[in-house]
């Protein structure tokens, strides 16, 4: 039998696994894991969540009408100042019902980052609109103001207070930026920009829940914000999403449009036009208004997270991600970047072997099949964070 010996590794790649196995024990240390998996973010339950449940289904009320449902609408927009909150089944619709809302129709255009979760990109198609990509700031990983002013000024054209692209004639309706990880995009600069070329913001406010920009909750700065409260983010309900509006009547339109547009009458069924059934059920209400109590708490123990990670990536070769300047980060997921693409690799392949459950940032969806034919810019610092980021650890640490 021949065997053939592992070649001796170069002193470069040496370092580098010394360091990774430093992370892998500090990692191990602080979600005290001494052995097995390190989930990236696993839900945390310590509050109210069962009895609320149980008083739930007591009640008999588990669909999408009962107490919790108006009571976990009423927390949501208490704690993020918006003047109301619509609540439904996910994140995904309701990014969906928020572009309708926005009057994003067929044929329609929807300026969005390639750098987002791929449910960004459909909700726009489900409207059987296009998305066009954008590029990102390098220290934020959302939308940035100068593409988006390059685009607009050198692109498109306002006629009848509508904007159009001029290549491809098409009216562009919304546009969607994303606060990524949690980290605040530069939004305020980003609506102002919209309002001068008559561009509907829609807030894809899906990881940033106790995100701020200057004070200011994100997914309250556009007509619309939606926030995700799928298994993985910083609260969840199990699976659900909310709509942020200042708009009352666009709340009420919402709300109407997520229940099957049915006209309310005490017996009578009347539907006046298409509606959804996206209301939440009250079962995931209840858990939503337990996890609600404990946010506080949540965001101030990510904080401290952070700030732990922050401290041991300080003068290492690997950067840690901070939060943008103005802006109070929720660190849904705390991150990274490397060198290279070839030292990304390596950490996750090192990481997930050894069970401690880290990410790449997800593939640009103007890469994906289905979105490869759509208008995009350079996407110079997109590409860039796409080969070096990744997501570490980030649940609630006790
Ligand atoms: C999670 C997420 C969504 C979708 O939320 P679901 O509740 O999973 O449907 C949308 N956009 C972004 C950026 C997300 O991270």
């Amino acid at each position: 039998m021949i065997v053939i010996e592992n070649p001796i590794p170069n002193l470069e790649e040496k370092i580098n696994s010394t360091s990774n196995d430093d992370i892998i024990s500090f990692i191990r240390n602080i979600f005290n894991v001494p052995q097995g998996q390190v989930p990236l973010h696993a839900p945390l339950f310590i509050g109210n969540e069962k009895k609320y449940l149980e008083e739930c289904i007591d009640s008999t009320f588990v669909s999408s009408v009962g107490k919790f449902v108006n009571l976990f609408e009423e927390r949501i927009a208490d704690f993020t100042g918006a003047k109301r909150a619509v609540v439904c089944v996910n994140g995904t619709n309701a990014l969906y019902l928020s572009l309708i809302l926005a009057g994003l129709t067929h044929n329609d255009e929807a300026l969005t980052q390639p750098l987002s979760f791929i449910a960004t990109a459909n909700a726009i198609n489900y409207c059987g609109a296009t998305p066009v990509f954008l590029d990102v700031d390098r220290d934020t990983m959302g939308m940035s103001p100068e593409a988006l002013e390059k685009f607009l000024s050198e692109e498109t054209i306002v006629r009848n207070g509508e904007c159009y692209n001029k290549k491809t004639g098409k009216r562009i309706r919304v546009c969607v930026p994303m606060h990524t990880f949690g980290h605040p995009c530069r939004i305020e600069k980003i609506a102002s920009i919209c309002e001068e070329y008559r561009i509907v913001l829609i807030e894809d406010a899906a990881e940033s829940i106790g995100s701020y920009y200057k004070g200011q909750h994100t997914g309250t700065f556009g007509r619309i914000g939606i926030i995700s409260f799928n298994g993985n983010k910083t609260i969840t309900t199990g699976g659900g999403g909310v709509l942020l509006f200042n708009d009352e009547d666009l709340a009420g339109r919402a709300k109407y449009l997520s229940t099957q547009a049915k006209v309310p009458h005490q017996w009578d069924f009347f539907h006046d036009e298409i509606g959804y059934n996206y209301r939440m059920p009250n079962v995931n209400a209840a858990i939503g208004v337990a996890q609600m109590e404990n946010l506080e708490f949540y965001l101030k123990r990510k904080r401290i997270l952070a700030s732990k990670y922050r401290e041991f990536f300080k003068n290492k070769s690997i950067q840690f991600f901070n939060e943008p300047e103005n802006c109070s980060s929720n660190y849904w997921l705390n991150a990274i970047i490397f060198d290279s693409k070839r030292e990304r690799d390596l950490f996750l392949s090192v990481t997930n072997g050894q069970g401690i459950m880290t990410r790449p940032l997800w593939t640009l969806t103007n890469k994906l099949p289905m979105y490869e034919n759509c208008q995009r810019d350079a996407l110079v610092n997109s590409s860039w964070l796409e080969e070096r980021v990744v997501a570490i650890p980030s649940g609630v640490i006790l």
